[in-house]
């Protein structure tokens, strides 16, 4: 696998990322020497100077490591440090990540405290399953995220989302990817596609946080990543409707423009999060109507649902 994250960041973003932004991380740059030699006042020998001084530094450049920081706070690398798929994470932020912990619905990943579902019939599945998942309309065969939408985690895909931290998207995407390799119903997945977002939507920020995501994963697991997925219509605000008219207002909206691209594979769709799943299933609607033979859905985080997260709490 190629680390796109190299040390000296030069050229190493991920294909269709912009390098020049916060890609990569600001940590990696150097102030590099003037090569201004031929303004230089004092002429030749200044010039000479600087290239020198410049060489120099270059040669240092690849003598002494560069410290490498956590990638998602940037603490330096020394107390703690976890390596994730070649990232380094701090301790203090595995520590503060709310990942998911058991008991979570084994359809849609979503955390359990109470209010889960009987588990029918003769035992076909080994865990508990939601009350959405239990009543049916899943489109997706299994659905993943990193942790719970909630404290550090949301902080940093807040951040990448509303703040242009692009940059945030290694120390996210390899824990989501750390999540895909446990997954047993995850294995086998052919490619990644990153929900999409409205054209307008993309103008205005610049990028696609999810398609960030979506290459991350790709560079750890080895998969291909395609945009299969375009969205036609601009949705309202999701988040100011109810669950059944979230699911109506997403009808339609997400379209295949070459079915070729997921027919007869086993697609990972990639999203930051999942609420409701309302998003995740109308993907997954459109991919298998694209003829995708299965869905999987990989989240960065999921949010519990109210009710069953304030069920026991
Ligand atoms: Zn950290
Ligand atoms: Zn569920």
């Amino acid at each position: 696998m190629i680390h796109w994250f190299t040390r000296k960041g030069a050229g190493a973003g991920p294909p269709g990322v912009d390098t020049a932004g916060t890609w990569p991380r600001t940590s990696y740059h150097r102030a590099a020497g003037s090569r201004d030699v031929d303004t230089a006042p004092g002429g030749v020998w200044i010039g000479v100077r600087e290239a020198v001084v410049s060489f120099l530094k270059d040669a240092l450049d690849v003598l002494l490591p560069e410290e490498e920081g956590c990638v998602l706070c940037g603490q330096v690398r020394g107390r703690g440090m976890e390596e994730i798929f070649y990232a380094p994470i701090c301790s203090g932020c595995l520590s503060r990540i709310p990942f998911v912990q058991p008991p979570y619905c084994q359809t849609c990943g979503r955390p359990l405290r109470g209010a889960v579902a009987e588990i029918t019939g003769d035992g076909l599945r080994d865990g508990p399953i939601c009350r959405d998942c239990a009543s049916g309309g899943r489109f997706f065969r299994v659905a993943r995220a990193a942790g719970v939408y909630d404290g550090a985690l949301k902080d940093f895909i807040y951040a990448l989302k509303f703040r242009g931290r692009r940059e945030l998207a290694e120390g996210i995407g390899v824990l989501m990817a750390r999540v895909a390799t446990r997954e047993k119903a995850m294995r086998g997945s052919e490619l990644l596609v990153p929900v999409p977002l409205h054209p307008k939507r993309l103008a205005e920020r610049g990028y696609n946080q999810a398609e960030l995501l979506a290459r991350m994963v790709g560079s750890c697991l080895g998969l291909p990543v395609r945009t299969a997925l375009v969205r036609s219509i601009l949705t309202g605000e999701q988040n100011k409707l109810g669950r059944r008219d979230r699911r109506d207002n997403l009808r339609g909206v997400f379209i295949v423009p070459h079915p070729l691209e997921v027919a007869g594979k086993r697609v990972l769709l990639a999203d930051d999060v999942i609420t409701t799943g309302a998003t995740a299933n109308e993907c997954s609607r459109a991919l298998l109507r694209a003829g995708a033979a299965e869905v999987r859905v990989l989240a960065a985080a999921v949010a519990p649902l109210e009710k069953e997260w304030l069920h026991h709490t």
